[in-house]
């Protein structure tokens, strides 16, 4: 037999074996070995997993060691995973297994079985008790297999799972079945997931002639090669219709579906319509089904059953095949970045699982990105647009209303006079309201009067949030919390004052306010129940409520006839985030949640209320002009290669002391120096304190670096960056391509 090597990624998260190693293939696992498959190693003085990235002919180091085992029946990474899983650990700066691991099912532990074989019964449960009781003398395990398998009851057991029960070998197995007692087969029971939301019954509607345009271009770039295509359609133009039929029309053609949402909780309606037009043919993947449920999901898809696939950021790596149509739906929402893990972006990825395959892939927003609007001016994507609201319906006219005058007038309540007139009129009219305040909590923060103190988290260089009911103050990224003593910690004034403003406070004065209103609020704290936000999603669309409160939760997608106002409390909160997305981060929330009003036949009205109205971003929501937005903010940019100009690459030292972390980027940044020559457009900035310095008892140095084509830096980038991290061991160094947020 001709000789035969592998190279594999080892199953191990370190960056000193993040490289391909080479195994020979022993002659009696050559016809079991194939690409994509996993493989048991020698490494070291251990024995891991590791995944076969390559087959070679070649024999690469002096004497590779050999393969143990090839423990599944068939590859998990197909092709398609193997190239996409190198190249986002290049293009995104990840380690190889962990961008690997993004394309496995969803396992709790990785040493499971990754392709499931199933024992099926094929006798009635007392006959195989009966069986198992005349074979207790003979073969115990074969006669423990069969036991395990009757209590099952039926549906069959993953063959794992009864090995490690009855401790039966395949050839036990195979006795049996060669008996004609059991099965093995890859029928797979499937857990129904609980938290279902409704179906939708999915006629056909009409297209509007500006759909039917529309419908016509996605039609024809279906069935061809075709570039993305950004569908920019404002709030309510019927964009999910449009999804839907495309869905639709590639399962006509016998391929598949991928449909991305920023965030699944927040779309109970549109998975409502593709769970009622695709039923079987329909999966949902989503993180906060159980981890059986997200199995089965996983597996529905890989055994093509399911052909539509709904999901979030990590669906865009749902195995499925012969995929036809990809669409990413509010396609600028940064929550399609993962910023943790393995970092990646999911209309990248999704970019390039579309080319592999062939498929369109169709970005929709009401506010496209810089970045996509930008590939449309060059050319490398196609524009659809739908200007009108379906039925005719305007959209809703904004007023803003400058806080500053309020406040001179001797107004220091949380609500403008306009807004208070306004949400008085809408309920005494009957109608519904949505007022949006993008903070959670009670107030902003505890702050003494006598010394200026601000409570602050110990672990975090950030201020702790108020919160009544219970009282405490709570940190919002480390989680830590307390109970505020009454009493200042530095001077022991007891003059301690709330600051700012929260949901749960606006709450509060909306309740004194309009004491006989049933009032809902959505925020991530009023929804930590499972079902807690589907619930108030029915309870506010069968009108029960009349006003609802909410964070950045309620902007999207909520589609309420009846809500005729909405008011954003305070626009400030996004304006200021020290981040030079805040002016775009502003104009799509704003376009965003003033798109829920007057979604029905009844007229809309938006308050903006704002210490800043001349600011673009205000300015140009409020006249639903992204135009001018998108003008306005190219040439903020543009000067300081901001993207869609220029990348950028953001470097992050962090260590339990401050002075180790600078050190560690001033190390970085020589070493950066030093090895890439810098040419015209490019730029190193830092190391300087990030703007969150301090998280979970980390200090934090950033370094940025901005050019134009800064993949070409790539390799020596990573090596530097590889190294350091072995060499500075308490610095944690991370690096982050085309970062959305800058804290
Ligand atoms: P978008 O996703 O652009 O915000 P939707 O697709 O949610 O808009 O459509 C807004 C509303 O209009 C929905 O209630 C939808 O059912 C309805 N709609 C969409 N297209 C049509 C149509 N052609 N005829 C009638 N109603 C439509
Ligand atoms: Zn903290
Ligand atoms: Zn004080």
């Amino acid at each position: 037999m001709e000789e035969l090597y592998t190279g594999v990624i080892l199953d191990m998260v370190s960056d000193a074996v993040d490289k391909s190693y080479q195994y020979a293939v022993p002659p009696h696992l050559q016809e079991k070995i194939q690409l994509g498959c996993r493989v048991l190693v020698p490494f070291r003085s251990r024995k891991v997993y590791a995944f076969v990235i390559s087959l070679e002919r070649e024999k690469k180091v002096l004497q590779p060691r050999e393969i143990l085992d090839v423990p599944d029946p068939t590859p998990i990474l197909t092709p398609e995973f193997i190239e996409l899983s190198a190249w986002l650990a290049v293009y995104f700066y990840n380690r190889r297994i962990e961008t690997i691991r993004l394309c496995l099912p969803p396992a709790g532990e990785r040493v499971r079985a990754l392709t499931e074989e199933y024992v099926l019964p094929q006798l009635s449960t007392d006959m195989l008790l009966e069986q198992s009781t005349c074979l207790k003398k003979r073969a115990l395990r074969q006669s423990l297999l069969l036991e395990h398998l009757a209590r099952a009851g039926g549906e069959g057991l993953p063959w794992s799972e009864l090995r490690r029960k009855s401790g039966a070998t395949k050839k036990s197995l195979r006795a049996l079945e060669e008996r004609g007692l059991v099965r093995l087969g890859d029928i797979q029971r499937e857990r129904i997931p609980r938290s279902v939301p409704p179906q939708d019954g999915g006629e056909e509607l009409l297209f509007t002639p500006e759909q039917s345009a529309v419908w016509e271009e996605i039609n024809r770039g279906l069935g061809v090669k075709s570039r993305p295509f950004l569908l920019h359609g404002i709030t309510g133009s019927g964009k999910t219709e449009i999804y839907y039929r495309a869905a639709a029309a590639v399962l006509e053609r016998g391929r598949t579906a991928l449909i991305l949402v920023p965030e699944i909780a927040l779309t109970p309606q549109m998975i409502a319509g593709f769970r009622g037009r695709f039923a079987g043919r329909f999966a949902l993947l989503h993180s906060s089904l159980s981890m059986g449920e997200r199995y089965d999901q996983w597996w529905r898809v890989k055994r093509r059953e399911a052909r539509v696939v709904l999901g979030a950021r990590s669906a865009v790596f749902a195995p499925l095949e012969n995929i036809g149509l990809i669409v990413l739906d509010e396609e600028h929402e940064h929550t399609y970045r993962q910023d943790d893990g393995p970092r990646y972006h999911a209309r990248d990825v999704a970019r390039r699982r579309a080319a592999y395959h062939g498929a369109l892939l169709l970005l929709g927003s009401a506010t496209p990105s810089l970045e996509s609007y930008r590939q449309v001016a060059e050319g490398q994507v196609r524009l659809l647009e739908l200007k009108k609201r379906v039925g005719g319906r305007p959209l809703p006219s904004v007023q803003v209303v400058n806080m500053r005058h309020e406040f001179h007038r001797g107004n220091r309540g949380i609500f403008s006079r306009a807004l208070l007139r306004a949400m008085d009129e809408t309920l005494s009219r009957d109608e519904q309201l949505i007022l949006f305040l993008n903070r959670r909590g009670y107030a902003g923060f505890l702050l003494c009067r006598n010394c200026g103190y601000v409570m602050q988290c110990p672990s975090c260089s950030v201020s702790l949030t108020y919160h009544a009911e219970p009282e405490h103050l709570q940190c919002h990224f480390c989680g830590y919390r307390t109970i505020p003593s009454g009493s200042c910690p530095r001077c022991r004034s007891i003059y301690l004052r709330n600051f700012g403003l929260g949901t749960q406070r606006l709450e509060q004065a909306v309740r004194r306010i309009f004491p006989e209103t049933v009032i809902l609020r959505m925020d991530s704290d009023a929804t930590v129940r499972k079902d807690a936000h589907r619930k108030m999603w029915e309870t506010f669309k069968k009108k029960e409520a009349s006003i609802l409160i909410g964070t950045q939760m309620i902007a999207k997608g909520l589609d309420f006839p009846n809500v005729t106002l909405v008011g954003v409390v305070a626009a400030d909160i996004t304006l200021n985030l020290p981040d030079f997305r805040a002016g775009e981060r502003t104009f799509q929330l704003l376009t965003q949640v003033a798109g829920r009003a007057g979604r029905g036949d009844k007229k809309g009205n938006v308050i903006i209320q704002t210490y800043n109205p001349e600011h673009y971003s205000i300015r140009t929501a409020a006249s639903h002009n992204y135009h001018n937005f998108v003008r306005e903010e190219l040439k903020r940019r543009e000067p300081l290669l901001y993207p869609p100009f220029g990348q950028l690459l953001l470097f992050t030292c962090s260590a339990p002391c401050a002075e180790k972390a600078k050190k560690g980027a001033v190390e970085l940044r020589s070493r950066l120096e030093k090895e890439i020559t810098l040419t015209g457009p490019e730029e190193l900035l830092g190391p300087a304190p990030a703007p969150l310095q301090k998280i979970r008892d980390l200090y934090r140095f950033q370094i940025l670096f901005k050019g134009k084509h800064l993949e070409t830096h790539n390799q020596i980038i990573r090596e530097i960056v590889w190294e350091l991290r072995g060499k500075l061991k308490d610095t944690r160094i991370t690096v982050d391509f085309n970062p959305m947020m800058m804290l």
